[in-house]
């Protein structure tokens, strides 16, 4: 198990590099060595540091996660389901705010990441906890899992169930876009390369409307790329990142702009995409993604930046 700490200043994730089977592996062997006590699950998080609004994915092993004691049962003053989504929250939920609009609304979420990439749903539940205040988060977080108590939201992966939690604040619904998409993906797939799990979250947490055109990514990319600045994109070394201190928030732009060059530009690499992730919903190890995009886009990282250079 790894532990956050105050070093990391910038969003940052542990997780697979970019060869999949490998990840998977991981967290195979490392739940296979605490077994006999330990639950293992797989955490993407947004984490809160240094007054910065930070995110990260990280692997944690922690105990007691079915008895997943998030708050007393007399905390929760709303509850709410929508499909497999079960939301509980802290504090009553408004009947015509952004929130209960975008809560009444959950399976339109899962529609929007089902039909871009093309995946097959799945039924797992996912629970959503709501806390009033960062103390009440941090109070849940500290019994399930410790170690995330530096972050802004968490998404733990459990085995009979998906969990998020999030507290209320100004972004609130930015936070909660990340972590569900987070937790729809894995509830659909057995493992995601870091840069695709964190580019996909990024993508989708910014409202529809604002996906194509409009994250904060996209502003400073965009000068980078037009400034011919220190911007300067690998796929091969994004997908290599398998540590916490090696994912940057620079990673995370750069992961940001791969998805959105694999969903916004040409057709072929959106179907490589769409087939990629099909391939490890079916269980099979992938392979490296950028090996595969090679072969349909001789050099990406220069028509990556022609994407961005030309997108309006
Ligand atoms: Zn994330």
């Amino acid at each position: 198990m790894r532990f956050l700490t105050s070093q990391f200043s910038n969003r940052a994730s542990r997780l697979p590099s970019g060869e999949c089977a490998q990840s998977a592996q991981l967290i195979s062997m490392m739940c296979v060595a605490r077994q006999s006590r330990l639950t293992g699950m797989l955490a993407r998080c947004r984490f809160l540091q240094n007054l910065s609004l930070i995110s990260l994915t990280l692997l944690l092993f922690v105990e007691h996660l079915l008895s997943l004691r998030v708050a007393a049962a007399d905390d929760w003053v709303d509850f709410r389901q929508t499909g497999r989504f079960l939301v509980r929250s802290e504090f009553p939920i408004g009947g015509d705010d952004e929130l209960a609009e975008f809560l009444r609304h959950l399976d339109q979420h899962e529609a929007d990441l089902v039909a871009t990439l093309r995946l097959k749903p799945s039924d797992q539940p996912i629970v959503i906890n709501l806390f009033t205040s960062r103390r009440g988060f941090l109070r849940a977080i500290r019994s399930v899992a410790p170690e995330a108590t530096n972050r802004r939201a968490v998404f733990v992966r459990g085995d009979d169930a998906g969990r998020v939690y999030c507290y209320r604040h100004g972004e609130l619904l930015t936070d909660l876009r990340h972590e569900l998409t987070h937790a729809i993906l894995h509830s659909m797939l057995p493992f995601l390369p870091l840069w695709l799990d964190e580019g996909l979250a990024e993508y989708f947490e910014t409202p529809p409307t604002e996906r194509a055109s409009g994250h904060p990514s996209q502003q400073r990319v965009a000068l980078a790329v037009k400034f011919g600045l220190t911007w300067r994109p690998n796929l091969t070394k994004l997908e290599a990142k398998n540590e916490l201190s090696e994912v940057s928030l620079a990673s995370y732009r750069e992961a940001w702009a791969w998805v959105h060059f694999l969903l916004h530009g040409p057709p072929e690499v959106t179907q490589l995409l769409q087939r990629y992730l099909l391939t490890i919903q079916a269980e099979q190890p992938p392979g490296p993604f950028s090996a595969h995009l090679r072969q349909v886009v001789p050099d990406p990282e220069r028509a990556l930046t022609t994407h961005l250079k030309n997108w309006k």
